[in-house]
């Protein structure tokens, strides 16, 4: 038996199709390209209706790329678009989670395989690149939050945090197979530890990151996404620490606190500049990147401004901007709509805004080509030539460099990748 492994979505898929591939050696099952596997196992999203499309036409394309394997489609669109799925021919098992997928393999793995799987060490282990250089690690799952525009919550779960000691294992582990960065991930990690995600004042997450700079050697810890509501005297002072990246991805959402209220974030516009104001005075040349929702349902031109002022007035290092999507059995879906082109206008407006910003935040991290002194940064190299920043910028730079390995460079303009 030889499986493919594809997704669409967040880093938590991409952390559960880890773990099978872990699975996958462990058991001695090659993981190979769609052309020659038997299953192609696919984790799919369903954050946005385009992230729906994608997760479809996903198993569309694996079978069409191989009509004799067969597809066994898991994750949160095939949970919360079960229906949409069964229609689709090329759909041949739906599974509802990690677990099942990982019970049905086993089944699927007879002695004869194991036996023959043996004999030949699993060739062409295909899997991307982003695996190789960094290494995943689930430390929370679930929400509680129940934001208005969000499915999050019925596809993933309300909120659980990972045993401690299991996190440190598994850092350990990867510190011992050559890793040098981790990148913590959950659907709410800045509440780790808390009995709710709706309690930010009961959050954990300072101590796990002290726990782990305490009891791991990783090099580096890059934290995936916060919410502005989990900031703490704590974690500000945490995260100062070299070890941990000076990369805050912040979940901002908007920049207007009328639209947050209705959206029931935890937190208002006020809240989020503080938080932007106190990391870029503690930490030099740190990269602030973010999501952010125009056209949010009722959205007026005078919100939109808000927002825009707000990013004008808090320049970020690098923003996603998506258009509002509708999510079925969503409070937000009830609300009144904005429509799609002006949703597309804003969405457009804002990005050149951030789009300027990142030019700018590149620029004030970059020496001028031919300049010698000037700031050091710290880069994990992914192949030979390309490495990313600590604080979140994409360099290249000739020479044989171990793939996961650090060095210590000087960033000039010619280094700089798109
Ligand atoms: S915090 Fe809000 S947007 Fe994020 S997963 Fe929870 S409910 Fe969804």
């Amino acid at each position: 038996m030889k499986i493919a492994l594809k997704m669409t979505g967040c880093k938590n898929n991409r952390y559960e199709l880890d773990q099978i591939l872990s699975w996958a050696i462990k058991s001695k099952v090659p993981v190979v390209r769609e052309e020659e596997a038997d299953f192609c196992i696919v984790n799919t999203c369903t954050v946005t209706h385009v992230a729906d499309k994608k997760s479809r036409q996903m198993v569309r394309k694996t079978k069409n790329a191989n009509p004799k394997l067969k597809t066994i489609v898991f994750g949160c669109g095939a949970r919360m678009q079960k229906e949409s799925f069964e229609e689709i021919g090329e759909v041949d098992y739906l599974m509802e989670d990690l677990p099942s997928v990982i019970g049905f393999l086993e089944e699927k793995i007879n002695d004869k395989t194991r036996r023959r799987a043996i004999d030949c060490a699993p060739s062409g282990m295909e899997f991307n690149d982003f695996s190789r250089s960094r290494a995943l690690v689930q430390v929370q799952d679930g929400c509680d939050n129940f934001c208005t525009y969000c499915i999050i919550v019925s596809a993933r779960g309300r909120s659980r945090n990972r045993p401690l000691d299991e996190i440190i294992d598994e850092i350990n582990k990867h510190v011992k197979n050559g890793y040098n960065e981790v990148v913590l991930t959950g659907i709410n990690i800045g509440a780790y530890g808390a009995s709710s995600t709706t309690k930010p004042e009961e959050s954990k997450f300072a101590e796990l990151l002290r726990t782990i700079l305490d009891k791991t050697d990783i090099k580096r810890i890059r934290i995936s996404s916060l919410g502005p509501e989990y900031f703490s005297d704590e974690l500000y002072k945490v995260l100062k620490n070299p070890r941990i990246c000076r990369h805050i991805h912040l979940s901002i959402q908007s920049g207007s606190s009328s639209v947050l209220k209705r959206m029931k974030r935890q937190y208002d516009a006020k809240d989020t500049e503080k938080v932007v104001n106190r990391l870029k005075n503690d930490i030099s040349g740190i990269a602030i990147t973010t999501d952010i929702i125009v056209g949010f349902p009722e959205e007026s031109d005078e919100e939109f401004k808000e927002t825009l002022d707000f990013v004008k007035k808090n320049p970020l290092a690098k923003a996603h901007v998506f258009p509002y999507s509708v999510r079925k059995n969503t409070l937000a879906a009830k609300m009144e709509q904005v429509p799609d082109e002006v949703k597309k206008e804003r969405a457009k407006k804002l990005q050149k805004l951030a789009d300027r910003q990142r030019e700018d935040f590149i620029k004030s991290q970059t020496l001028p080509t031919g300049r010698q002194v000037g700031k050091k940064v710290s880069v994990l190299w992914e192949s030979e030539n390309e490495g990313l920043t600590d604080n979140y910028i994409r360099v290249q730079k000739k020479g044989d460099h171990e793939v996961r390995s650090i060095t210590i460079e000087k960033l000039t303009e010619k280094m700089i990748l798109k």
